[in-house]
């Protein structure tokens, strides 16, 4: 099983998870929300061999927490993932806006000056601002947009530029999801769980649950599970032959 953004850091005991984490998953990418939140979590997971842990400033904590960009950009040159970072537009954040784009351009630019990451961004009501960040600043860096909401030109645009996708239950529910799912690349698309935010029956999804996202994504483009599946892990090397530590 692969999960390629989850807030591992965010469940009620993590620790409690990693057996069943290190028996049925191949690869977690433990998303953090704040370099503070990354340096505890970095070290309480790092005995576990599938899980790595990206270091993140989440853009709905920009505004409280950009003084931590500093931790970020002090690690950067020993990182391979950063996440989550990047832009959120909504109403609730609007604020915060500029800083956000200044903070989230800076990250590019650091990673850039590091030989380029492995990005896990968030872009919801921003993907054209998201965009034209990664368009000016990112060449040697591969950013995986991960729950991608924006319009069917926009997700042109991101293919255009290089992007990979991490897709999830939220989006396979929803016409417009499936839609921009379908148009994706398969080669550029890989699971998320988005846990413990995305849940099933009121439960939340635990990074080794995404075989639903596969027999959708198996359906989706007329292939059994298996090769679904293998797609997956091609993509996932693919994947990992990029970003500089
Ligand atoms: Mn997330």
């Amino acid at each position: 099983m692969i999960d390629l953004h989850c807030h591992l850091d965010l469940y009620k005991d993590p620790l409690s998870l990693l057996p069943k984490v290190e028996q049925y998953c191949d690869f977690v990418l433990a998303v953090t929300t704040s370099p503070r939140a990354w340096e505890i979590t970095s070290k309480y997971f790092s005995g576990v061999d599938c899980i790595h842990t990206a270091i993140g400033l989440h853009p709905e904590l920009v505004k409280e927490r950009s003084v931590e960009r500093e931790i970020l950009f002090a690690n950067m040159p020993n990182v391979k993932f950063v996440g989550e970072v990047g832009i959120d537009g909504t109403k609730a954040n609007i604020t915060s806006l500029n800083l956000q784009k200044e903070v989230f351009g800076e990250i590019v630019q650091k990673s850039e000056q590091c030989g380029g990451k492995i990005f896990s961004i968030h872009s919801r009501n921003a993907t054209t601002l998201v965009l034209d960040v990664l368009e000016k600043y990112s060449i040697q860096s591969t950013s995986v947009l991960h729950w991608f909401s924006g319009t069917v030109k926009e997700l042109d645009r991101a293919i255009s530029l290089g992007c990979w996708f991490s897709i999830n239950t939220s989006m396979l529910s929803s016409k417009k999801g499936i839609e921009l799912i379908s148009r994706m690349p398969k080669k550029f698309v890989l699971p998320e769980t988005d846990g413990p935010f995305i849940t099933k029956l009121g439960v939340p999804l635990m990074p080794w649950e995404t075989n639903d996202i596969i027999r959708q994504f198996s359906d989706l483009h007329c292939i059994d599970e298996t090769d679904a599946n293998s797609v997956m892990r091609d993509n996932l090397s693919r994947l990992l032959a990029q970003g500089q530590v």
